[in-house]
This record gives C-alpha cells, sequence and structure tokens, in this order.
C-alpha cells in the first residue's frame, strides 16, 4: 500500500516524509481490526514528531524509524480479527487515537490515555498517512450515516482535545464570565465551538492571523483579539480585571507566559499546546490562587459526545484537503499558517 514514512528527525523541520510502497498491516491477535483510511488529519504534534521533541518518550532505543505518521483517522472497516464484534466490514468508523487495553485501572476509570499498555498509532506505531492502519476494537466509533469520514477525521485528536478542555473550561464557566482562547487553529476552532455550546461565558479569541480571527467571528467569539504586545492589558480591560478561564492552544514561543498573566484571582490556565516552559513567581500563586492544568487528548467517552454534537451540525471542522502524494506541501503549508482550521490527508 501508499503510505508517507518518516526517516528521520530534524529539529528544523528540513526533511520529508517519504511516500513508499510498504506491505499491508497485518491481524495477529483478537480484537484487531484494520481500518480502510478515508482521511488522517495533520496536528502540529506531527510536526513536533519530526522535529525531535517526542522521540526519547516514544523512540528511546531509536527502532521506531521508519515509520508512519497519522493520528487522525476515520475510513472504513476493512478487516476484523478474532472476537470483534460490535463493527463489521465496511462500516464507516472514526478512531479514538489510543488503542487501549480495556483492562488496566487507567482503563477501568474510563480514561483511555492513562492505559499502561496503550499503543498510538502515529505515535509509537505505524499510522494513518497510508491506505489502511491497524487498530483494535475499543478505539473505533461507528460514524453516524450522514457523515463522511473525510468530514471527522481530525476530530479523533484535534478534536477531542480540544473538547476535553472545553468541557473542563466549562464546568469552571458561568454565564458572564470570560474564557480567553489563545489560538484558534485546528484545536482552537473546535474548542471555541464546544465552549460555545458547553456553557454560557463570553469567548475571547485570539490569534495573531487575520483568517483565523475571521473564523472566530463567524463561530460566534464574542471577542476578537489580534495578539499584539499589549494583549494582556487588553485581556484584563476587556473583562475588567482578568479572564475567568484561559485555554492555550500555542503553549511556546511565549503564549505560554502571557496566558497565566491574562487571568484574575482565582483563575485557571489550561495548557494544551506544547514546546515551551511555564515560569510562575510563587508569591503570585498564592496572591492569585491561580491553577495551572494540563489537558491530554481524551477519552472514548469524550470523542462520543463530540460525534453527536458534530452529527447534529453544532460544532464542525474547517479543513483543508490534501492527497496523500501531496503531505509535504500540506507540512509546508501547515508550518507557514497557510490554512484555516485543519489540514486533512485523504489517500
Ligand atoms: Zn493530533
Ligand atoms: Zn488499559
Amino acid at each position: 500500500m501508499r503510505a508517507a514514512r518518516l526517516h528521520e528527525y530534524d529539529e528544523h523541520l528540513n526533511v520529508q516524509l517519504q511516500l513508499e510502497d510498504v506491505p499491508l498491516p497485518k491481524i495477529t491477535k483478537p480484537g484487531e481490526v484494520i481500518v480502510r483510511i478515508g482521511a488522517a488529519g495533520l496536528c502540529r504534534t506531527d510536526l513536533h514528531i519530526i522535529e525531535g521533541v517526542w522521540k526519547d518518550i516514544q523512540d528511546p532505543q531509536r527502532t521506531l524509524l521508519p515509520y508512519i505518521l497519522g493520528h487522525e483517522n476515520a475510513g472504513w472497516v476493512e478487516e476484523v480479527g478474532p472476537g470483534v464484534t460490535s463493527v463489521k466490514v465496511g462500516d464507516p468508523v472514526i478512531c479514538h487515537p489510543l488503542r487501549s487495553c480495556g483492562i488496566c485501572l487507567g482503563c477501568r476509570r474510563g480514561e483511555d490515555m492513562y492505559c499502561e499498555h496503550g499503543s498510538f498509532p502515529g505515535l509509537n506505531c505505524d499510522g494513518g498517512f497510508a491506505e489502511y492502519m491497524l487498530t483494535n476494537e475499543r478505539a473505533l466509533i461507528k460514524l453516524n450515516p450522514n457523515v463522511a469520514p473525510v468530514d471527522v477525521a481530525p476530530l479523533a485528536d484535534a478534536g477531542i482535545t480540544a473538547y476535553r478542555v472545553a468541557k473542563k473550561a466549562a464546568r469552571k464557566l458561568s454565564p458572564g464570565q470570560y474564557c480567553v482562547i489563545l489560538g484558534v487553529g485546528g484545536l482552537g476552532h473546535i474548542a471555541l465551538q464546544s465552549v460555545r455550546e458547553l456553557c454560557g461565558a463570553r469567548i475571547i479569541a485570539v490569534d495573531r492571523s487575520e483568517a483565523a480571527r475571521k473564523l472566530a467571528r463567524d463561530l460566534g467569539a464574542h471577542y476578537v483579539l489580534d495578539g499584539t504586545d499589549t494583549i494582556v492589558q487588553e485581556v484584563k480591560d476587556l473583562t475588567h480585571g482578568g479572564a475567568h478561564v484561559v485555554i492555550d492552544f500555542v503553549g511556546e514561543l511565549g503564549a505560554e507566559q502571557i496566558s497565566w498573566q491574562m487571568l484574575r484571582q482565582g483563575g485557571t490556565h489550561f495548557v494544551v499546546g506544547y514546546g515551551g516552559a511555564i515560569h510562575v513567581p510563587t508569591v503570585h500563586m498564592i496572591i492569585t490562587e491561580i491553577a495551572i492544568e494540563g489537558s491530554l487528548v481524551g477519552n472514548y467517552i469524550e470523542l462520543v459526545e463530540l460525534m453527536e454534537l458534530n452529527a447534529e451540525g453544532r460544532v464542525k471542522l474547517h479543513g483543508k484537503q490534501y492527497r496523500l502524494d501531496q503531505i509535504n506541501q500540506a507540512i509546508d503549508d501547515f508550518k507557514h499558517r497557510r490554512i484555516v482550521g485543519r489540514a486533512v490527508i485523504v489517500p
């Protein structure tokens, strides 16, 4: 089958994925499923993988390369292994990004991302920038008949990551309070719609790209700012003292440092984007009682909930399609912020 594989890490992103013919994935264990990929989202994590940010975590022995990236996958069931009963050949499905075990305590608590025996196609084994991918039955959610894989693939990861943090934020927000969404890209535009659907908070969207700001306005942000050097003061003025929640989808290039400064007393800074480091004076933490909280992808049920909102047209993905053989162009466009919403790779 055709697949796009990474052959070397490069911290400056000056490498291309290689399009090549590779053997088809094979079912070797009960519960495994092969999915014919309908579409796969391109994620900033793919760029961070290429840069080598993940190599000491996912590839400490340096035995992973070459391998197939792509962890935001949807398509159709192609083949089912022994014991699979909930899906059949031909079913349209979206794949939770983790192949979790179902047995460990993390899984039994419902937090798939805490699975002790999980694997993450596209991160630590072959993913979906290919015609077919191996996953397991537990990862699959059947799509509503009116939903096409290409319209939802990035919801598998970008979508649930945004939805999980929006749900955490909504628990802390009341109508009239303020939520800053920093970065209205692939995740931010889903979070904006999710916060809008889950609570009555006022949303302040911040992005340096004019196209992203336009998307934020179209999706119902109450205020849209361009993220210049005066952003902290602008947010403080607009919110009469600081935001109640800031969700940072950038996490690097200085965004991680301004996020907590926009909060009022008792506010929460959610960290979703990554790459940088946060330095907060401890005295500031106690005087303001702010909290800084991470958020990691999302669990299976969160993806089920998001797919319900999507099927009703309440949270939609804005994407741009590329063919698999255009994947390096897509990466380049992503790197230079020429994509509004999410890039979707179609094999
Ligand atoms: Zn992703
Ligand atoms: Zn588990």
